[in-house]
């Protein structure tokens, strides 16, 4: 049973210099309605699929980049076509620059409840270093527009690691936030990724970022400050207020069938891992032509399937089912060495663990 859909929204109106997505600076309206046509009936593609929809989520890329009226018109083709719970959680991301009370009034009126502000930080220097085309008094309007306009669970993106980010400047980053009527807040670790003009810069030793224990300082900072004004934080990145986790991203991190459309795409469906080609052109002429755009697929058989959920339920804060873990040397030693702590039977990452997730997870999943 398929229980959420991922819209994936490619166009932005600059590239961020650290930006590893599948986003294009693409601004032509003729062809951004070319590309929710190709949505729609790349939709119609799964017929066969057994939806019972209880999440909606528009990510990107901005899907802000797109007028509300298209972006409720793909809202409407949905619900028109496809099972979906009278409760539906439909999440919009939204770059501060972009939409105002009038624009929210109409995705709101669609069935909308939920957005979540690529803000990244309130601190002009931080925007600046990282190439952002806003200021923070346009994020102040859009949340004040968007409560206005009647969405009342807002979720705002914070940056740390920033290169010159003090843990002071983190700290009045923090205090911003939680003085604003938000209900959740995503916060990431600034990665240089290769490929990306970030990701030069630092390789040519041209940018530095913070060093290991510079950032893990900074996590504990936001994970204590958070979890002191009542966000509480349920998965590595995410902090909620009670009742306000976000339900589709839960689904990623709890084996639950979705179904990703747009390009670049992922979904899980059936046992079956697939992911959509990341060239726009290619999406397009294949869809267009009523292919299905899939360029990945992977079958979970149980021990990708363990794998994956040891991979997975790590990130949460309610840790990984000890039965998974085969060698039990290793958690003896994850728990020595404060990486670790058992509660309620399962493993559970400490802060010092989470700067070093993957390394955890690839000697867990081998063991
Ligand atoms: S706005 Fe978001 S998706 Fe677009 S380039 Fe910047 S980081 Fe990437």
């Amino acid at each position: 049973m398929i229980k959420g859909l991922y819209i994936h929204i490619p166009f932005c109106e600059i590239k961020c210099p650290y930006c590893d997505f599948t986003s294009f600076v693409w601004n032509e309206d003729g062809l951004k309605k070319r590309y929710v046509s190709a949505l729609k009936k790349e939709l119609s593609l799964y017929k066969e699929l057994d939806f019972n929809l209880e999440t909606i989520y528009f990510g990107g890329g901005t899907p802000s980049s797109l007028s509300p009226d298209l972006l409720a018109h793909i809202i409407k083709f949905i619900k028109e076509n496809i099972k979906t719970e009278k409760e539906l959680e439909i999440t919009v991301e939204v770059n501060p620059k972009t939409y105002r009370y009038q624009d929210f009034k109409i995705i709101k009126d669609s069935g909308v409840n939920r957005v979540s502000i690529g803000n990244q930080s309130f601190l002009e220097k931080n925007l600046i270093s990282l190439g952002r085309n806003h200021k923070p008094e346009d994020t102040l309007q859009t949340v004040e527009d968007c409560i206005k306009a009647g969405i009342t669970n807002i979720n705002l993106d914070l940056i740390y690691g920033i290169p010159g980010q003090t843990l002071d400047d983190l700290e009045k980053d923090l205090k911003i936030y939680t003085e604003l009527p938000i209900t959740h807040i995503s916060a990431y670790m600034l990665t240089a990724y290769e490929g990306t003009p970030l990701g030069t810069l630092v390789k040519n030793g041209c940018y530095n970022l913070p060093d290991e224990e510079t950032t893990l300082k900074m996590f504990e900072l936001i994970d204590s400050f958070l979890e002191e004004k009542k966000f509480k934080r349920y998965e590595l990145s995410n902090w909620a207020k009670e009742g306000y986790q976000c339900k589709h991203n839960l689904f990623y991190w709890t084996h639950t069938e979705f179904l990703g459309i747009g390009v670049s795409s992922w979904s899980f469906v059936n046992n079956l891992r697939f992911g959509n080609t990341k060239n726009i052109e290619e999406y397009l002429e294949l869809v267009e032509k009523s292919v299905k755009p899939i360029k990945f697929t992977e079958e979970l058989n149980e021990e990708k399937k363990r794998e994956e959920e040891i991979f997975l339920s790590l990130r949460l804060k309610s840790g990984v089912d000890l039965n998974l873990i085969k060698n039990k040397d290793i958690i003896k030693d994850l728990l020595e060495e404060e990486y670790a702590a058992v509660e309620n039977g399962r493993l559970v990452l400490l802060a010092k663990g989470i700067m070093v997730l993957n390394e955890i997870a690839v000697k867990l999943i081998l063991s």
